[in-house]
């Protein structure tokens, strides 16, 4: 097994590469052994402030699943790297103001942060419209937290009934962010139980520092990025 050592720091795509490869083995045997009769977990790889070429070398790894936070961002790099990968799938894991959803929706494959009514209501009028949407995960503030955006738990099943029945929309999970000081295993836990109560199988949970405990917990996605291209500005 290649480690850290043997990757020079000028030729970091060559480190990727392998973090990517042994990162999806784990998540698939991770997950084998708990979900067995569902489709084997995706791993989406985080490419915010990460350059181009280690993109490219996870992109060669055969790896077509991203995860942006920013849709300024994402602008900005995915439309080159998908002519390039017309079968990358693109998911925006950060906020979404309503004055970016026309730009959003024809970036992304996948709005993972769906997080209040304004904003289904925005991608609605986009859909009636003729626009076609992107699939969507509601993102849930499992914490509370006054600076985290999602919907409250006690409020899910009230927003998933106004965007299923109200606007016609239909989220295909739930995604969160458990707060960085507490045990994430109870966040887990939670998305999971919000995410039976209402008849939804996707939950995109975990991220470089608690994917393992998301797996255990039946997580569908988990969103890696310093994982795969180490750490944020200084790859
Ligand atoms: C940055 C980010 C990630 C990836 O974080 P790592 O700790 O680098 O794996 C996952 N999810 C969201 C919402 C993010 O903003």
């Amino acid at each position: 097994m290649a480690n850290d050592l043997q990757s020079s720091p000028n030729d970091p795509p060559a480190a990727v590469g392998e973090k990517i490869l042994a990162l999806r083995a784990e998540v698939e045997i991770a997950a084998s052994r708990l979900r067995l009769a569902k489709a084997p977990p995706v791993l989406v790889a985080v490419t915010k402030k990460v350059p181009e070429a280690a993109i490219r070398e996870a992109l060669e790894t055969g790896q077509r699943v991203f995860g942006e936070n920013r849709v300024q961002e994402a602008a900005e790099k995915w439309p080159a790297l998908r002519d390039a990968y017309p079968d990358i799938e693109l998911h925006l894991i950060g906020p979404l103001q309503t004055n970016k959803v026309k730009q959003a929706i024809g970036l992304f494959d996948v709005i993972e942060t769906l997080d209040r009514p304004k904003l289904a209501k925005a991608l609605a009028r986009e859909r009636n419209d003729g626009a076609r949407l992107p699939r969507l995960f509601v993102q849930v503030n499992t914490g509370e937290e006054a600076q985290k955006a999602g919907v409250l738990p006690a409020e899910t099943g009230a927003f998933l009934a106004l965007c299923r029945n109200e606007l016609g929309l239909v989220p295909e999970g739930l995604m969160c962010v458990p707060p960085v000081e507490e045990e994430a295993a109870l966040h887990f836990a939670l998305l999971h139980e919000i995410a039976r109560a209402n008849a939804l199988e996707g939950l995109s949970m975990g991220m470089s520092g608690d994917y393992e405990t998301a797996l255990n917990f039946g997580a569908s996605h988990v969103r890696l990025g310093t994982a795969i291209f180490g750490p944020r500005g200084e790859a």
